[in-house]
């Protein structure tokens, strides 16, 4: 029992890592190792088996506590330390697939969600739907209640959603006993090896319709609208989601009912462009008020304020008003808007305003710097 791998290091945790930790680690190494995912490798069972074996003890405080004072010494029964309920040498194989299964409800349960064909923790859980909500930066900016339509599965009104005919019943599974799981035992080198699936006479709903409703062929569930209102908070932007359990498709047989995601779509918006909780404004100024400096109007989303643009600004000078931008999501506050003059040309002079111009150009004497120099701010 001398050459034990410390079952901090076997998890690959630190000695003081929480429950949580612990488990999260374990559940990795288990899924990774599993026989059943490695069924040539006879050395995956056995990391499977030490990894299954290091979370048995880490995972209680009692044990964990002993382990720590006394390392592997503490479960070698030898010793005179192994007391009840700790695993002595002889943890094997089938304890270890017994404690996953305990652990994590089944090798179906841990690897479902999409892959194995069964689909999610619940086989007839219904559907997750997802929904786009297109917005305007306007309400974006203030929140908004939207009403939102949607296409999806309810119950059907002839069965009230059990999927059994008038006057019949869905009956519980034989095979599984109404659990829906059914385990396998089966010998291999290793020994012993447990597995559990989903049942296939029921697919795992633990009752069987003998005589189904004619309405939904007996599913239980039809296609149908629902509409529902979702109040979204201000400061969104495009691919944020909200999720709202329950509004999903209706599960099969009254089977638990799905989740519903609704992603935010925000539209580009005409004069404001957006960066973050920013707002960005090209502000055309003629050239003129720029050498001598004016007082400007600039559109914010909640009306015009006065901006002091000093004399001698270059073009594409950004001024900032603060906390006129975009409120901050879940944060409080607002980001500011940018103000970027722009110089406007005109293109229709009169000839009397050309002539003057013209005048002004040898009276003022500009001299524009070289592109080189860097005297532009
Ligand atoms: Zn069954
Ligand atoms: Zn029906």
């Amino acid at each position: 029992m001398t050459n034990k791998q410390d079952y901090y290091e076997l998890l690959g945790i630190g000695r003081d890592a929480e429950k949580a930790e612990i488990k999260k680690a374990y559940r990795k190494l288990a899924i990774k190792f599993h026989p059943d995912r490695n069924p040539d490798d006879p050395s995956a069972a056995e990391k499977f088996r030490e990894a299954t074996e290091a979370y048995e003890i880490l995972k209680d405080p009692q044990q964990r506590a002993k382990y720590d004072q006394f390392g592997h010494a503490a479960f070698d029964q030898t010793a005179g330390f192994g007391g009840a309920g700790g695993f002595g040498p002889g943890f094997d194989m089938n304890d270890a697939l017994e404690s996953f299964l305990n652990n994590f409800g089944g090798f179906g349960d841990i690897f479902g969600g999409g892959g194995g064909g069964g689909g999610g923790r619940i086989p007839n859980r219904g559907h997750d739907l997802q929904v786009k909500v297109s917005l305007t930066l306007e309400e974006a900016a203030t929140g908004v209640k939207k009403k939102i339509k949607l296409r999806k599965q309810v119950a059907c009104k002839d069965c009230d959603g059990s999927g059994a005919a008038k006057g019949s019943r869905p009956q519980s599974c034989t095979e599984c006993n109404g659990l829906g799981r059914v385990r396998q035992v089966r010998r291999s080198l290793l020994g012993q090896m447990v597995t559990e699936g989903i049942c296939p006479r029921c697919q795992g709903r633990g009752s069987v319709i003998s005589d189904p409703c004619g309405g939904c062929h007996g599913t239980g569930t039809v296609r149908g609208e629902e509409t529902v209102e979702v109040r979204i908070p201000q400061g969104v932007t495009t691919g944020n989601y909200m999720e709202i359990a329950g509004h999903g498709d209706v599960g099969e047989r009254t089977g638990p009912t799905g989740d519903l995601r609704v992603l935010m779509q925000v539209a580009e918006h005409d004069l404001f462009e957006r960066h973050g909780d920013d707002l960005i404004i090209d502000l055309p100024v003629s050239p003129v008020d720029m050498m001598l400096g004016v007082k400007a109007e600039v559109p914010t989303l909640d009306g015009r304020v006065a901006l002091k643009i000093p004399a001698g600004t270059q073009s594409h000078k950004i001024f900032r008003l603060r906390g006129k931008g975009m409120p901050r999501l879940n944060r409080g506050g607002h980001g500011d808007q940018l103000v970027r003059v722009i110089a406007w040309t005109p293109q229709d002079l009169s000839d009397d305003e050309k002539r003057r111009l013209d005048e002004l150009r040898d009276v003022l004497a500009v001299r524009t710097p070289a592109p080189d120099r860097h005297l532009f701010d």
